[in-house]
Formats: structure tokens, C-alpha cells, sequence
């Protein structure tokens, strides 16, 4: 591994190198070589090279000099002798507050044998436990250069995070938008999971790809020219090769069969207005003949993660199958950097106030990231942004009040903050809240009245010698469907007397 230098991050930094921004990013750097100070990694290097390399990742893909110093400080509190109140003194509550919410998620770790299901939960809880959208980013940093550098590992242990990084944080990646982040999890993680498959698809579109790259650069220059000729502003064109797992998911579907595969070898050609999107769609039609029914048009119907493009497949030269593809170049960093292309080319221009838009919008429930990511965007837009102030609007308020607890299995129940296990054990059923004798959180008895914290896993006791609920219970419980159960047993049993 080559060896990182603050210059290094510096130089990857998309977003301008203003005088602030190199002098917390260098801070924090000095500060990361000093904790880590003769800690090694199991590939024997220096410790620090993971939160280097993690900062160059975030510089790269555009985050901000707060944000940038924070992945270089993410590991500190957990892994050495100094206090996240120490990097608070240093570096303030903000930088602080990203620290501490990255050393959280990293404690989430998958529990017991309903694997399939807590993965599925575990990316809800990942998404919904950070208080601010820049800590689930830094943790995807991490996660990928743990990724880069899984070799130094024990086998089962690179299965583990293999098939962690597969289900959980690609698919984070994915809703975020940020493909080029999805493809290098996945390809990561595909070489683990399935090395066999992984070599063989590797192979084979290696081959083919320098089998077409001939034909795919007399293509881009010939759209180039034609582009010129009608007077069609282009950015770059460029050739591109598919990502590896995507090409197996697809051979799977053709008997895993790569010629018929169409957009193995694609050209990307990137311009400047909405309107030349279509513009060039109409020149490539007219230089190539358009296979019917290939033509997606994503800027009209965005994907859900806000991805937008125009993809078409076409007989190219020699009459090959070719696929391109159109957009701006707004969309293209935003296809590949997603939500952190927000932090790229920040607009000063209007601003209003953040949170005035956001409160007034209803909350979407956990469940429906999606909506969430879109609305998110939504306000992104609307709201325009100079960089760090957006940066603070990011915070993920509407799961402010709420709290996450696990049952055994791994169920994950949203409950309102200072909910007790009661609360809990009504949301479950209402016969497990009625036979409730006693709680454990996390492996420990707990009074009922305990008031769960975020990320804990809750065990209810019943026992069918409980008959009803108790009275009490009405004085701490904070769900309406406890109260209402806890209520209607009591009057069934008064009348009943
Ligand atoms: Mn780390």
C-alpha cells in the first residue's frame, strides 16, 4: 500500500482548498499520528494509514474539511488512550458529534442465528441511529478501505464483513445514491463470497472488454465528431467498463452467457444542459440505429435513488451492440457520488432557513428510506446551500424522538423515546404485555419502568400465572397502544366481577 501523506488528501479534495479546510484537515492529522502512535494494523503498517486512507476517500468524493477531519479522528476514542472529551476540546462539538456517532454504529454487530433478518435491520438501525447523514458517510469510507484491505484477515472473519458489506452497507451506499461507492463494496465483497465466480466473470469481461474497446473508441470518436458537427457542447465521452458483480447478476439471468450481454462495453457521454441530453440522444440515433425498446430515459423518470440518465442501446460500428448513456454533469457526480455531491459545487444563492421547511414537512416512518432519501434531496434542492451550512441541515431530525430496541430475534421495534419495556412488550403483542413479569436489556434484568436506550436488545418475561396487567403501569408506560391495552384488560376485568 502506498503511503498516504496530508498533501495526498489535500490534492483529492474536489471541494476548494480554502485556508480552513486544509487547517482542520491538518490538525486532525497531526492529532491521528500522535494517538495512534505505535499502534499497527494486521498488515503491519502503521495504524494510521487506515484513518488516512479513509480521509482521502472522503476528500474524493467531496466532503467537507469537518467531515474530512472526522474520518481521520474516527477511530481514536475507541482505540486509543485518548477521550472523545479530549478530541471535543480540540476540535469542537461538532467534529466531535460525527466522531462519537461513527464509533457507535461500529459497535452494532450482528447477534445470534436470525442473520438474515438482522441484517435487514441492521441497515434501518444504521440509517436511522445516525443523528447526522455525514456519519453513515464516513462509515461507508471505512468500511470500504476495511474492504481494500480484508487479505490481512482470518477467513471466516472476511466472510463475515464480506457478507456485511454485500447486504448491509452496498445497499446503504445505493440508497445514497453513491454508486461508485456500491460498485467497489460489492466487487469487494464478491471476491470473497463467491472467489470462483468472482474470477471467472473477472476474466471473461477483462477479454471481452479489450476485444471491444476497439470498437468502443471508433464509436466515441465518431460521436465526438458528429456532436461538433451539429454544434452539441459535450463535457467528455468516455468508455466504461461494467462492474463485476453487476455483470454476474446479469449473466446469471442469460445461463451466464456474456454475449448476450449488451452493455458490457458502454460509452458515457456527459454535456452540459438537460437539453443536450436529448439533443445528443437524437444524434446517436441518427449515426446509430437504436435497438427498440432499449431506450431508458431516468431524467424524466429518476430511479428511486434519484439516479438519472439516458441509456440507450444502439448498433454501433461494425453493427455491434453498444449501450450509452447521457447526462449532465450534475447528474454524473451525482450518480456516482450521490448525496455527497451535494457538498460539490455548493451554491451560495438563496437561503432560507432549513429547518423551517423541514419541520413542516410530516416525518416519514423508518421504514420508508426511500421516501426519506427524496425528501431529503427535495430540500436540497429547494433549499440551496453554501457547504458547511447545508452540511448542518443535514441532520437526520424526524428520528429525533424515537428509539430503536431489538427483540431476541433481531425485530427491530421503533418505540418513542423514554419508552420502557412494557411499551416495548405491548408493541410486540398484546398478550406478551399482558403476561409482562420482567425485562432484560441487553442479557440484564431490568425494572419495567427501565427506560430503554437506542440499540438495545430487549427480552420479556411472561408467565401465564400474570392475569392482568398491573395499574401502575399506566403511570410510566409512553405508547398509546400500551395505555389503551393496559386500559381496556382492567375494565374487562371490573366488569367481569
Ligand atoms: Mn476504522
Amino acid at each position: 500500500m502506498e503511503k498516504i501523506t496530508l498533501e495526498d488528501i489535500l490534492k483529492a479534495l474536489r471541494n476548494p482548498p480554502t485556508e480552513a479546510r486544509k487547517e482542520v484537515i491538518a490538525k486532525a492529522y497531526n492529532f491521528a499520528i500522535e494517538a495512534h502512535k505505535g499502534q499497527k494494523r494486521r498488515s503491519g503498517e502503521d495504524y494510521v494509514t487506515h484513518p488516512f486512507a479513509v480521509a482521502k476517500i472522503l476528500a474524493q468524493i467531496g466532503m467537507g474539511g469537518k467531515t474530512i477531519a472526522a474520518g481521520l479522528l474516527h477511530d481514536v476514542p475507541e482505540d486509543t488512550a485518548i477521550t472523545l472529551a479530549d478530541v471535543e476540546k480540540k476540535f469542537g462539538s461538532e467534529i466531535a458529534a460525527m466522531v462519537d456517532g461513527v464509533t457507535k454504529l461500529g459497535k452494532i454487530k450482528l447477534r445470534g442465528s436470525h442473520e438474515e433478518y438482522f441484517l435487514e435491520n441492521l441497515r434501518k438501525m444504521i440509517l436511522a441511529m445516525a443523528s447526522d447523514i455525514r456519519v453513515v458517510i464516513i462509515k461507508l469510507a471505512d468500511r470500504l478501505h476495511n474492504m481494500q484491505t480484508l487479505d490481512f484477515n482470518p477467513a471466516d472473519k472476511q466472510l463475515r464483513i464480506a457478507r456485511e458489506t454485500m447486504e448491509v452497507f452496498a445497499p446503504i451506499a445505493n440508497r445514497l445514491g453513491m454508486g461508485e461507492i456500491k460498485v467497489q463494496l460489492q466487487d469487494l465483497s464478491f471476491k470473497y463470497l463467491d472467489p470462483e465466480n468472482f474470477t471467472l466473470v473477472k476474466d471473461l469481461a477483462e477479454k471481452n472488454y479489450k476485444e471491444r474497446e476497439k470498437y468502443v473508441n471508433i464509436a466515441i470518436a465518431e460521436l465526438e465528431e458528429e456532436m461538433k458537427k451539429e454544434g452539441v457542447q459535450f463535457i467528455k465521452t468516455d468508455g466504461r467498463a461494467k462492474s463485476i458483480y453487476s455483470l454476474f447478476l446479469k449473466m446469471q439471468k442469460h445461463e451466464m452467457d456474456i454475449d448476450r450481454i449488451y452493455d458490457l462495453a458502454a460509452i458515457r457521454v456527459i454535456v452540459p444542459e438537460v437539453a443536450d441530453c436529448y439533443e445528443t440522444l437524437g444524434i446517436v440515433h441518427k449515426k446509430y440505429r437504436p435497438m427498440i425498446g432499449r431506450i431508458k430515459d431516468y431524467i424524466s423518470l429518476p430511479k428511486p435513488n434519484g439516479y438519472q440518465s439516458i441509456h440507450t442501446t444502439v448498433f454501433g460500428p461494425d453493427g455491434k451492440i453498444l449501450e450509452v448513456q447521457i447526462r449532465t454533469v450534475k447528474m454524473d457526480n451525482e450518480a456516482e457520488f450521490g448525496i455527497a455531491a451535494h457538498w460539490i459545487y455548493s451554491e451560495n444563492k438563496k437561503k432560507k432557513n432549513w429547518r423551517e421547511l423541514l419541520f413542516k414537512k410530516k416525518a416519514p416512518q423508518p421504514e420508508k428510506e426511500l421516501e426519506w432519501v427524496k425528501q431529503l434531496r427535495e430540500w436540497q434542492n429547494e433549499i440551496g446551500r453554501d457547504d458547511e451550512e447545508f452540511v448542518q441541515g443535514l441532520r437526520i431530525d424526524f428520528f429525533k424522538n424515537h428509539i430503536f430496541a431489538f427483540t431476541p430475534q433481531g425485530d427491530i421495534i421503533d418505540l418513542p423515546e423514554e419508552s420502557t419495556p412494557i411499551d416495548f412488550a405491548y408493541a410486540i403483542h398484546s398478550e406478551v404485555g399482558n403476561h409482562a413479569t420482567g425485562a432484560k436489556a441487553d442479557g440484564k434484568m431490568v425494572p419495567l419502568d427501565y427506560q430503554i436506550r437506542n440499540g438495545q436488545v430487549l427480552e420479556i418475561l411472561t408467565s401465564k400465572d400474570r392475569k392482568l396487567p398491573n395499574a401502575d403501569w399506566l403511570k410510566f408506560v409512553k405508547t398509546a397502544v400500551a395505555k389503551t391495552h393496559i386500559k381496556r384488560e382492567l375494565k374487562k376485568d371490573t366488569l367481569s366481577k
